[in-house]
């Protein structure tokens, strides 16, 4: 049998890189992918410096075309595909230092950020799913993981970062919806990573990269009687 084959999304830094490092570990056939080819290259040499071999390429999962033209290119060159790993995310109510001056509450942000954090956030995973489960589907296996957050959990709300927590609550019904167009051998999971110190997350959070990207390459092996259209930290179903 050829190797699985893995698409992994914003995997030039952060979770994403470390999912892809981890997968290619595992002898998965990765493709790191980013919205900037050059940034996609150095980060695949980064592994490829560490004895892994991945392949680079482009995805800008707000933009349908960059989307179309990957789903083109993948075809032309892959006949599989096990494992989508909607990790790319961004956050667009502001800044950290907005925060502390208390500019990212739901009074407060436009909803134009919200609009934005949708786009990336929830129909970045939207597109990709659409375009790539159908392989999956022929295939009879696959394993889609959208990387969301606690922060779009219903329970756990808040009043901050409306763009981000929306994004991320929407995010949960796509993965029920695609969920439910998954056929027999594919599951449809959000993983909660954690509060992982990345870019996104600062030096504060209590997680190491290592650590958070666990519990996602935990749901993107999940054995045959996984679970599937949940939401997941660390292996354990937890509350939408
Ligand atoms: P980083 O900011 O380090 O990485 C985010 C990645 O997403 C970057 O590679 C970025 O690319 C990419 N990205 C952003 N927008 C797009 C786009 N339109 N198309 C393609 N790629 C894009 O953050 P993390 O690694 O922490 O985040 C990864 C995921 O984990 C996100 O979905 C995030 O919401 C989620 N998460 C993170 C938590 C944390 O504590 N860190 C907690 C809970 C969830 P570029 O370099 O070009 O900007």
């Amino acid at each position: 049998m050829s190797a699985r084959v893995a698409i992994v999304t914003g995997a030039n830094r952060g979770l994403g890189l470390e999912v892809s490092r981890t997968l290619a570990q595992r002898g998965y056939r990765v493709v790191l992918t980013a919205r900037s080819g050059e940034k996609a290259e150095a980060a695949a040499e980064q592994l490829r410096a560490e004895g892994l071999e991945v392949e680079p390429e482009t995805v800008d999962v707000s933009s349908d075309e960059s989307v179309d033209a990957f789903a083109e290119r993948f075809g032309a060159r892959f006949e599989r595909l096990d494992v989508l790993v909607n990790n790319a995310g961004a956050i667009f109510d502001g800044t950290n230092d907005r925060a502390q001056e208390g500019q990212v509450g739901v009074l407060g942000v436009p909803a134009d950020a919200v609009l934005q954090s949708v786009d990336t956030n929830t129909l970045g995973a939207y597109r990709m799913s659409q375009r790539f489960l159908p392989l999956m589907n022929e295939g009879g296996y696959g394993r889609v993981v959208n990387v969301s957050s606690g922060m779009g959990a219903l329970t756990d709300m808040g009043t901050g970062w409306p763009g981000y927590r929306i994004s991320k609550t929407a995010l949960h019904a796509v993965t029920r919806l695609f969920h439910g167009a998954a056929h027999r051998g594919v599951k449809v999971n959000a993983v909660c990573p954690g509060w992982v110190r990345t870019d996104m997350g600062g030096s504060a959070a209590s997680r190491s990269v290592p650590e958070g990207a666990a519990g996602i390459v935990l749901a993107a092996t999940l054995p045959e009687d996984g679970p599937s259209g949940a939401f997941l930290r660390d292996g354990e179903i937890i509350a939408w």
